[in-house]
């Protein structure tokens, strides 16, 4: 009998299991080719509609629509996690909340939210728009997460709460592909667009993180230091073609002393974690410490770094948009002051030989590296968060050099309405504007 109630149970699941995966194609299924494909792009609604779908299909992924972008497109996050921590999400928000800002915390309460939060990891793509492989990349990543039965797979959506941002300028991710899919095939195909992938900043879009000029920036900052506050961000960009496939933090010289150095201890320790991992499925020509360094505080994977985050950057060797190149290995070149050589060094441990390199292999590292993050964080959850939730104690705690607590602005000034303003670009980075008495929101 219980031989046939545990067959009658497998086959429950089973049925489950394919009524399940007939409701959702896979990303292949849906639009008839690989993700990755030469000379084949998703465009904005393409990749919007199938993560509505994802949405609707399955309880382990809710959209959240953060709003509109500068030219009015829909800016979507994807929250991926086990059906269970979706239904408890606004809990989980909630005590994340309470670690980021844990002014009222008692030491035993804090004891106890570090047991049940789960990790909060941010992953964001496509800032930079021609830089297009991590919008293509997010269909194909999500549906993994959601669909995957494997104890890793599992073992990810129990321990974290992934929120993927597809684009973080779906104007340009849309602009872009459709830039292509014009030229494909024509002689200009693979050429630079004529005009700019954002409305007001283009690749400066990147330089807003500290000041908020732009739409995308505000809208982003409301999940970074607002709703969710993770703990840890991936930010995927693409780089040159002709040096490493793939670069990782440890980042380059000089190092900010305004960050804790348990911060930049634990980005290294990451980052040198992914290189391990992607080594161990033999993915070639990995390069940390080089060019990429954390001195600016303007950009999407440093800024977070001010805050107490855990900031990856990862920058993938460029195509043509969808177009493969093609490079002999006499034309591959050294990498900054750190990699003056195209050879095996500490840091260059297993240099890529040569030859095609594709949407596809892009496609290939950038969730490779994604991957060996959630494992990271499912695997070493209450230390990552412990550290987090240390930090942000301490940068409340009276100094023993009495740093000031709180920076005070007269009401009588010069120019009211610049205090106003300054004020209203500190609240959107998460600071706490308070008159005598009451706080403003
Ligand atoms: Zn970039």
């Amino acid at each position: 009998m219980k031989h046939l109630f545990a067959f009658l149970l497998a086959g429950l699941i089973c049925a489950t299991a394919s009524i399940y995966s007939q409701q959702l194609p896979s990303p292949e299924q849906r639009f008839g080719f690989r993700i990755g494909s030469d000379y084949r792009l998703l465009n904005w609604e393409e990749i919007v509609g199938y993560f509505r779908e994802m949405d609707h299909a399955s309880g382990r992924l809710t959209l959240v629509e953060m709003g509109l972008t500068t030219l009015n497109r829909p800016m979507v996050m994807a929250i991926i996690s086990s059906a269970e921590n979706l239904r408890n999400l606004e809990q989980q928000q909630a005590w994340q909340a309470q670690l980021a800002r844990p002014y009222e915390l008692s030491p035993q309460r804090a004891e106890s939210l570090l047991q049940s939060t789960k990790s909060v990891l941010l992953l964001t793509m496509n800032i930079h728009s021609n830089e297009i492989a991590a919008s293509q990349e997010s269909v194909e990543l999500a549906y993994e997460l959601i669909s995957n039965e494997s104890p890793v797979y599992q073992r990810i959506r129990d321990e974290v709460i992934l929120l993927m941002i597809p684009s973080l300028n779906p104007d340009g991710q849309d602009m872009i592909t459709k830039w292509y899919q014009r030229t494909v095939g024509t002689p200009y195909e693979g050429s630079r667009m004529p005009y700019k992938y954002h409305f007001y900043a283009d690749h400066d879009n990147n330089r807003d993180w500290f000041f908020f000029n732009l739409q995308e920036s505000r809208l982003t900052a409301k999940t970074l230091y607002r709703e969710w506050f993770p703990e840890i961000v991936m930010d995927q960009h693409q780089m040159g073609s002709r040096a490493a496939r793939f670069f990782l933090p440890p980042y380059a010289d000089p190092v900010n002393p305004n960050v804790p150095p348990l911060i930049m201890s634990q980005v290294n320790l990451v980052g040198k974690e992914i290189v391990s991992r992607m080594q161990e499925q033999g993915f070639k020509g990995l390069v940390t410490g080089t060019i990429f360094n954390a001195f600016f505080e303007g950009t999407m994977s440093k800024t977070p770094l001010w805050h107490n985050r855990i900031g990856i950057l990862t920058e993938a060797a460029s195509v043509r948009y969808a177009s493969p190149v093609y490079f002999p290995r006499t034309s591959l070149r050294g990498m900054g002051p750190d990699l003056p050589d195209y050879r095996q060094q500490t840091n260059f441990l297993d240099p890529w030989p040569g030859g095609w390199w594709r949407l596809r292999d892009i496609i290939d590292y950038q969730k490779a590296a994604a991957m060996a993050l959630l494992e990271y964080a499912a695997a070493n959850r209450v230390r990552i968060k412990s550290n987090f939730y240390r930090m942000n104690k301490r940068a409340i705690e009276v100094h023993p050099d009495d740093h000031p607590q709180a920076y005070w602005l007269p009401r009588d000034q010069r120019d009211p309405s610049n205090v106003l303003e300054l004020l209203k670009r500190l609240q959107i980075a998460g600071v706490q504007v308070y008159q005598p008495g009451k706080m403003i929101r």
